[in-house]
């Protein structure tokens, strides 16, 4: 196939399934570089576009794509719109029947699927790698690739399966993406996702050559202003910043029990606020974040559970109450701020008392070994599991019974956990979605005599009848949103009316809920004998560390533009002062509008058009830039035409 028909065949699928007549930023050199068979990286900031570099070469291509994702919820979501334009995609993570796994994994199989999406943790599983050999497979989208990094804030051990997943099909390109990743995390991807070849078998090369190809879009957001505010009294600074500023906001805090009292605080204060935790029942979860996301409130008040596959355009401000532990947090938590494009405001708030705060972290991330192999033993005596049981058992954990029973603190079981999980004695979830179940309490026979089901309530009974079988048996588990979806009612009303045919003992129905786990994936060690490695141990504690000072250093240098600061840390070390962070605008309180004349002059002086948004590159404020614009335009120096400007 000629390259140029191979364009208009993607520009094509772009624009019947996307509506979109052409790609932006870097997606079609991704695309381009994956249709010839490269392994790819892609570097995009949020909002970059980014599903597209793989979900329009997927459609092109024979076969299936691959797709690992560890977002659930963001992978139910894209299967949901792809299947709505009409394109076959499955997903396929922990907590759903065997039964419906091994029917994705045929379908994809006899070819019926363009997209798979696939959970890090399934890919280990052996069914998975069975059914995977049989499998065309056109590509392998390595969604948050940075998750494959010891050196990334967000490390999953799973994610160091997709290694063993690239030699079932060694000549499948990968395309890697992540929204954030240092020059050291960008090494590691390419390295662990690099399929051997047969000469580095040799012991003696370390460093394998990687084929990678690199495609790296700015992260810089010229329409963010990112501010660090001193904030000795931080509740009244909140309120005066949400107060002077409309629209949507978001607001991050540490504690879940704090998230509520700061929304009570803003409410009182005639903000509308809502609260989001991980704590919380999902319906519950749903609902505040449908709240926020439909404008019913303004403001919510959220623990970094907050985020993930949210996408409201039009948020105005991001406000941070707490600092986050890595510059990598705080950069993607900020970037939820004007995906829009429109001017928006990121805000850390910081006061004197936050140093000794965030080393504390450090201590409570990483508590002393013997802390460690004692929660380990505590683990033992609260599951009573003697020494050299155990291996594969699975138990549901309550992590704040156990602390009362054996005096721990959570926040430092859920790290000692962490480590133990690192170390491969134990799997921890301490969130994992079990889904609802039901189970019919009455025969087929009567259900279909009844005749006093509401028509909502008809809707549901068909939409479950429809999709599963055995409900009149056993209970079943059932997916709530695609029942209401099905049933065309909205996720809280399809709850209530499962409530209501529960309460009338038509139905049982357990509702979704999360449980907490552990699974032993070691026989039990005599704790004496539980092994931390330094990999795991001593050098990440070191990176913790060492992204705590970058934290501290964004918040204390007052000397350098915030942007470039956080630009920097990303490896962009040729980016322009951004011209609006509380830096920048100190140091132009004296910039009048004649400098930035002199500036917007200097740029166009190439004789060349130049787009108006570039002048936002310019080390001006806006305001001074739009005053001192409008100037040129009118003495005719300048000429603005279709948003281009040139030099006249
Ligand atoms: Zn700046």
């Amino acid at each position: 196939m000629e390259s140029g028909e191979l364009r208009t065949d993607i520009t094509d699928i772009l624009k019947k399934y996307w509506g979109y007549e052409d790609f932006r930023g870097i997606q079609l050199d991704i695309i381009e570089s994956l249709l010839q068979g490269h392994d790819t990286l892609g570097l995009m900031p949020t909002g970059g576009g980014k599903s597209i570099t793989f979900q329009v070469p997927a459609l092109a291509l024979q076969g299936v794509c691959i797709v690992i994702t560890p977002l659930i919820a963001l992978m139910k979501d894209q299967v949901h719109h792809l299947r709505q334009h009409g394109i076959p995609a499955a997903a396929i993570y922990s907590g759903m029947q065997h039964d419906d796994i091994l029917r994705i994994l045929e379908n994809a199989i006899l070819g019926s699927t363009k997209l798979l999406y696939v959970s890090p943790e399934r890919l280990a599983s052996e069914l998975f790698q069975t059914k995977l050999r049989h499998m065309n497979v056109s590509f392998i989208t390595v969604d948050e690739a940075h998750c494959i990094s010891q050196w990334g804030y967000d490390f999953r051990p799973s994610y160091l399966t997709i290694a063993d997943i690239r030699l079932i099909h060694p000549h499948v390109p990968v395309l890697a993406l992540t929204a954030t990743a240092t020059p050291a995390v960008v090494d590691d991807i390419c390295q662990h996702l690099t399929v051997p070849s047969p000469t580095s078998f040799d012991h003696q090369v370390k460093e394998r050559s990687t084929s990678f190809r690199i495609f790296r879009q700015s992260f810089a957001r010229p329409n963010i202003a990112y501010i660090v505010q001193h904030s000795p009294d931080k509740h009244a600074d909140l309120v005066r910043l949400l107060s002077g500023i409309q629209g949507s906001a978001i607001v991050y805090v540490r504690s879940r029990r704090r998230t509520r009292e700061i929304a009570q605080h803003l409410t009182e204060a005639a903000i509308t606020a809502t609260f989001y935790h991980a704590g919380l029942q999902p319906a519950d979860r749903d609902q505040r974040q449908r709240d926020w996301q439909h404008d019913r409130v303004r403001v919510i008040v959220a623990t970094n559970a907050f985020g993930m596959g949210i996408d409201k355009a039009d948020v105005r401000i991001v406000v941070h109450y707490d600092i986050p532990d890595s510059p990598e947090a705080y950069f993607q938590e900020a970037g939820r701020a004007g995906r829009d494009g429109q001017p928006a405001r990121a805000v850390l708030l910081y006061n004197a008392a936050d140093r000794a705060k965030l080393q504390k972290r450090v201590a409570d991330t990483f508590p002393p070994r013997d802390e460690v192999r004692q929660v380990y033993e505590h683990l033992a005596y609260y599951f009573q599991m003697a020494v050299g049981d155990g291996y594969g058992v699975a138990r549901e954990f309550n992590i704040d019974d156990f602390c009362q029973r054996f005096r721990h603190f959570p926040i430092r079981v859920h790290a000692a956990l962490q480590l133990l999980q690192q170390a491969g004695y134990i799997d921890y979830d301490g969130a994992a979605d079990r889904q609802a179940r039901i189970r019919f309490l009455v025969t087929r026979d009567d259900l279909y005599r009844l005749d006093t089901l509401t028509p909502d309530e008809d809707h549901v009974v068909i939409a479950l009848l429809r999709n599963y079988g055995g409900l009149f048996a056993d209970y079943t588990y059932v997916d709530e949103s695609l029942i209401a979806r099905e049933a065309g009612l909205t996720a809280p009303r399809t709850y209530d009316v499962l409530m209501a045919l529960s309460q009338r003992h038509l139905i049982h129905f357990i509702p979704r809920k999360q449980v907490p786990y552990v699974r032993y994936l070691q026989r039990r060690e005599d704790s004496q004998h539980v092994q931390l490695p330094p990999a795991i141990y001593e050098q990440r504690l070191q990176q913790y560390q060492q992204r705590i000072d970058a934290m501290l250093s964004y918040v204390t240098d007052n000397s350098r533009c915030r942007s470039q600061q956080l630009l920097a840390y990303f490896g962009e070390t040729d980016s322009q002062p951004c011209g609006q962070c509380d830096v920048c605008l100190s140091e132009q309180d004296e910039n009048s509008p004649a400098d930035a004349k002199t500036l917007i002059i200097n740029l166009l002086n190439d004789r060349k058009r130049h787009h108006i948004t570039e002048l936002l590159h310019l080390p001006v404020p806006q305001p001074t830039l739009h005053q001192a614009l409008t100037g040129l335009i009118q003495e005719e120096h300048v000429v603005q035409e279709d948003g281009f400007l040139t030099l006249k």
